[in-house]
């Protein structure tokens, strides 16, 4: 294979197993002259052991316009320059998009490698039905903004998945399950590691079962849930109990009003109604 100079590859990296990086990654990352990357110490140890020869250039998100500016400059004087994050496919939910327009813009190429990427790892196991996915990344982390970000994520049929960070995982699974009702909840954690574990299950038990062992919150994790359920239609139920919230009416007397009224189930609106309450 001959690299094409003047190019920005966009190469991932492993997530953790260093064997997932593939043989085309490896060899462009050996023989491009620049290697643009979301922490040069951090991706030091790996071109070292590929042998790697290229210069580097800082490309982190607080740098993104700095950076593809510097990248275009290189492109112009024809050289070829690869792209990597810390683990895994730049530009997903993590740097890169900004480089990749602006490199777009100045007329160079792009070539993307396909490679390491967590979602669609942990996608591939879950096991979930749903014949769509949204990947939605990282989940606001402030409790408020979350919930309301679920809350527009409620009634979409596809399969939900998420990234999240150790220290916020049972408040993110308490908020999904507020939120959302009873679904699948697939839980994949340090995916190619030695501590891999996939575990898939009720979305009102995930709370209970992470806390079970403190092993379960430790680590980088994919959040999956199925899609809503296609005949839920909470659209109305919300619709009325906003009504009676706004009437003043206690959570527990609205939600029963509200199942009386809608015919749906009491549990599912007494959620519902304490996201909306809590939402403001
Ligand atoms: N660009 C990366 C990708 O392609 O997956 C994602 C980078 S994002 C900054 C880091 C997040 O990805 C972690 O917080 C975690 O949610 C997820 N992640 C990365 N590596 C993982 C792994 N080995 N197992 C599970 N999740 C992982």
């Amino acid at each position: 294979m001959t690299e094409e100079s003047a190019a920005l590859y966009v190469v991932p990296t492993p997530l953790g197993n260093l064997a997932d990086l593939t043989r085309r990654a490896e060899e462009i990352l050996r023989t491009v002259p620049w290697v643009a990357a979301e922490d040069t110490r951090h991706s030091g140890p790996l071109l070292k052991q590929l042998g790697a020869q290229a210069r580097t250039i800082p490309a982190h998100q607080h740098n993104e316009h700095e950076a593809a500016a510097r990248i275009v400059e290189k492109l112009q004087a024809g050289e070829a320059v690869a792209l990597i994050s810390d683990a895994g496919t730049p530009g997903i939910s993590d740097p890169g998009a900004r480089i990749v327009a602006a490199v777009r813009a100045a007329g160079y190429k792009i070539i993307p490698l396909p490679g390491p990427c967590a979602a669609t790892t942990a996608l591939s196991a879950s096991g979930l039905l749903d014949e769509h996915f949204l990947f939605y990344g990282f989940l606001p982390s402030k409790g408020g903004q979350r919930r309301q970000a679920l809350e527009e994520l409620r009634e979409l049929s596809s399969a939900l998945v998420f990234y999240e960070a150790p220290h916020r995982v049972l408040e993110t699974v308490e908020d999904m399950a507020t939120v959302l009702g009873d679904r699948t909840l697939v839980i994949a954690r340090e995916l190619t590691k030695l501590f891999e574990s996939i575990h898939s299950l009720p979305l009102a038990e995930g709370l209970a079962w992470l806390r079970e062992d403190s092993n379960r919150q430790r680590g980088e994790f994919v959040l999956m849930l199925s899609g809503a359920p296609a005949n839920a239609d909470s659209g109305e139920g919300e619709r009325i109990l906003k009504m009676l919230l706004a009437e003043g009416l206690p959570v527990k007397q609205a939600a029963k009003l509200a199942a009386q009224i809608t015919g749906m189930a009491k549990n599912a609106l007494y959620d519902l109604a304490l996201a909306l309450k809590s939402a403001g």
